[in-house]
């Protein structure tokens, strides 16, 4: 097993013990919501379903998690039909002596931990990832 493989399983693991601490969470199958919004909505200027939009969704408070180097962001969102998302966002403070080499880990490191959370859900398949690949909008 190279590297990388021993990072996927590493990240399985991690990811298996997360889920053990917080035990089993069951979530309605059907998240339609027709005519009001989710509990978990903001329901304010930032769900496009209340203003009247087809295409909008509904959209959380953002929820922010400070941790010691930074701090995390996460907004629960979902279209008209019921299809989930969360939007993630962190603010990492760099050393700059290791700037560079740091925000060059930190993206595939998150990519594999999303992948290993992923990868957790049956029926769902999120291979590991061959390498780094960015992305330009
Ligand atoms: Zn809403």
């Amino acid at each position: 097993m190279n590297g990388l493989g021993r990072a996927w399983s590493a990240a399985r693991i991690l990811v298996s013990e997360i889920r053990a601490r917080r035990g089993n969470v069951t979530v309605p199958a059907d998240w339609r919501v027709v005519g009001h919004c989710p509990t978990w909505c903001a329901g304010d200027h930032r769900c496009a379903v209340l203003a009247g939009s087809p295409a909008g969704e509904h959209r959380s408070k953002t929820i922010l998690w400070r941790t010691p180097y930074g701090r995390l962001s996460v907004i629960a969102v979902q279209d008209a039909i019921g299809h989930r998302r969360v939007e993630l966002g962190a603010s990492v403070e760099l050393d700059t002596r290791y700037a560079t080499d740091t925000s060059h880990v930190l993206v595939p490191a998150i990519d594999l931990v999303i992948r290993a959370v992923l990868a957790g859900q049956p029926g769902r398949t999120v291979p590991m990832p061959r390498q780094a690949r960015e992305v330009r909008p």
